[in-house]
């Protein structure tokens, strides 16, 4: 569908090049492509390769041969957090220079304990040990964030609950939560449509959208993708990889788990003609309030 038609959604899709696309991403990909395409908005592609530790090298151009493969084209040059660091260190200062900040020198170990809890504040008073800290956003106990989203329907978070979280990383590196935010505003997105494994940050993000004065977009919480087993699907999956040699019908697979039930003759159409026919007949009625397509292990893509 051309873009470009006076709509103003802008979605995105914001994968971290830290393993091969998989089934998992695929939905996602392919339910914020669609959504977005539906509505006449634009698409916009960021690449999050801040944790250096992570990123695998020649992942990110993996990444964007395989969209094309699906036919999944982006509006605009590829955005890439780590050439955007300037402008997570200007937001930090702005929190910091707000007193919604401190430093914390907890090690992982000491944090094994809380993961049930959120962060129990530990250092709020201050750093608790020498050496290096990460910097925490410090939350406000009272608070109780409220959205709509637009799959999940209403959500409620105590932040109490979530606690402080880190928006920069021990050794210096900004952290998932406000790089995300950060971005989100300057790209001027309106609509964001991604897995439900992310629908408890959504908490810290607006509770950091409001502490930066950002405009909070729209939320669309996609089930996630998980096997029989019930585990989440791990980018390393080969089980589950994606094969751009088999987009059409991978594609297909993907729209039949997103309950759009795609017509059996398009499973050998090309990438383009699913595509089209998916953003004819988008709806995202068909899997209201649910949090997991479940698949078995075996599924193959085929
Ligand atoms: N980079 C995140 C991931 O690959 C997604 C972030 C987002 O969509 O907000 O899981």
């Amino acid at each position: 569908m051309a873009t470009g038609s006076g709509s103003s959604y802008v979605g995105r899709f914001a994968p971290s090049p830290t393993g091969s696309l998989h089934l998992g991403s695929l939905v996602a990909a392919v339910g914020s492509f669609v959504d977005a395409r539906r509505a006449g908005g634009r698409w916009l592609l960021r690449m999050e390769d801040l944790d250096t530790a992570r990123v695998v090298p020649g992942c990110s151009d993996e990444i964007l041969r395989a969209l094309e493969a699906f036919g999944l084209c982006w509006d605009g040059a590829v955005e890439y957090q780590s050439r955007r660091t300037d402008l997570y260190a200007d937001a930090l200062h702005s929190l910091q220079a707000r007193g919604l900040t401190f430093e914390c020198s907890c090690s992982r170990r000491e944090l094994a304990n809380s993961v049930e809890t959120g962060y129990l504040g530990t250092c709020r008073a201050g750093p608790t040990r020498c050496g290096p800290t990460a910097t925490r956003f410090r939350i406000d106990d009272s608070a109780v964030v409220l959205f709509n989203d637009r799959i999940q329907g209403a959500c409620r978070f105590e932040m109490r609950t979530l606690g402080d979280t880190v928006i920069r990383r021990r050794h210096g590196a900004f952290a998932y939560q406000l790089a995300v935010v950060v971005d989100d505003a300057a790209q001027g997105v309106s609509d964001i449509v991604r897995g439900a494994d992310l629908l408890e940050s959504t908490a810290w993000q607006i509770q950091l959208q409001q502490a930066l004065q950002l405009p909070r977009p729209l939320y669309g919480h996609l089930p996630v993708v998980v096997e029989a087993t019930r585990g989440k699907l791990a980018k390393s999956r080969r089980s589950l990889a994606i094969d751009p040699a088999r987009a059409g019908s991978q594609l297909h697979a993907a729209l039949g788990l997103l309950h759009q039930a795609p017509p059996a003759e398009l499973e050998h159409a090309p990438p383009a003609a699913v595509l089209e026919w998916a953003i004819a007949n988008w709806t995202l009625d068909r899997f209201h309030g649910m949090k997991e397509f479940v698949v078995a292990t075996q599924m193959s893509l085929d």
